[in-house]
């Protein structure tokens, strides 16, 4: 069976750690060649690109705060330029500020939703006119379980969630006859830096008793990346914590 990730290019925003640095990973041990976006881990960027090169596949770093609409659009103007135009956009960057209904701020909620859901369709619109010319594209968002069921972390963390689903929908919708699938991933509790803030998550709340990997999650989102008749749709991977 032909690869259909060979050669293809992709982006993985916030790829430094965590789940997005697994999904980089798992994307080019796939075949891909993967732009690695990160903030402030250049360090953890770097490596990832180092670990992506030993697959025998390229790699870079950029570094973008991708809640701007300025450095999202230099972001792929440089992936563009440095790797090729970008065919799979996977929106992993995100915040997760514990606050409670009694503790959160305006900030709170304004740097949440930048990051979280504005950062996403930043990066879909910059990336639709490559792939509309190309008709082909795959575009990975990470929602959370928190959308689902209202999750600790605080109303603006599964707002901004529940956003990512419904920006899923409207361009999946819009995007079918095209070539571009898209999808969301909303995951359970998984073991990164962002679980370790949230103490009062334990694994023995999961009907499956721990918390996932990274790898649970990049293991999907490859599949959504090769796979072209799922579109539109939120892939649960949360150790039974909702059934959707
Ligand atoms: P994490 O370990 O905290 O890593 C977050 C990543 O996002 C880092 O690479 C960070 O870059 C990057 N980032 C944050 N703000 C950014 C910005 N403005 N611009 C560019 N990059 C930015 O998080 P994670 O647990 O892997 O989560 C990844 C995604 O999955 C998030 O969207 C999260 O909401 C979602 N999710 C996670 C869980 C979980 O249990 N962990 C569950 C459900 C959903 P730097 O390293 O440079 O700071």
């Amino acid at each position: 069976m032909e690869n259909p990730l060979t050669d293809k290019i992709a982006l993985v925003s916030g790829g430094s750690r965590g789940i997005g640095r697994a999904i980089a990973l798992a994307l080019a041990w796939a075949g891909a060649d993967v732009a690695v976006n990160y903030r402030a881990n250049e360090n953890g960027a770097r490596e990832a690109c180092d670990e992506i090169r030993r697959l025998g596949r390229r790699a870079m770093a950029v570094r973008a705060d991708v809640s701007r609409a300025a450095e999202a659009a230099r972001l792929m103007d440089r992936v563009r330029r440095e790797l090729g135009p970008v065919a799979i956009l996977v929106n992993n960057a995100g915040i997760g500020t514990v606050r409670t209904m009694d503790t959160i701020t305006e900030e709170d909620w304004d740097d949440t939703l930048a990051i979280n859901l504005k950062a996403a369709y930043l990066l879909i619109q910059a990336a639709l006119p490559d792939m509309r010319k190309a008709r082909w594209g795959r575009i990975v968002s990470l929602s959370s379980v928190a959308a689902q069921i209202g999750g600790l972390i605080g109303p603006h963390y599964a707002a901004s969630k529940g956003g990512i689903i419904g920006l899923t929908h409207y361009y999946a919708a819009h995007l079918a006859g095209e070539g571009i699938t898209v999808n969301t991933i909303a995951p359970g509790p998984v073991d990164t830096d962002m679980m370790a803030g949230l103490p009062e998550m334990r694994p023995e709340m999961l009907p499956v008793g721990r918390f996932g990997t990274v790898d649970e999650i990049a293991d999907v989102a490859v599949m959504l990346a090769r796979n072209g008749y799922i579109t539109g749709q939120t892939i649960n991977v949360n150790g039974g914590r909702y059934f959707g």
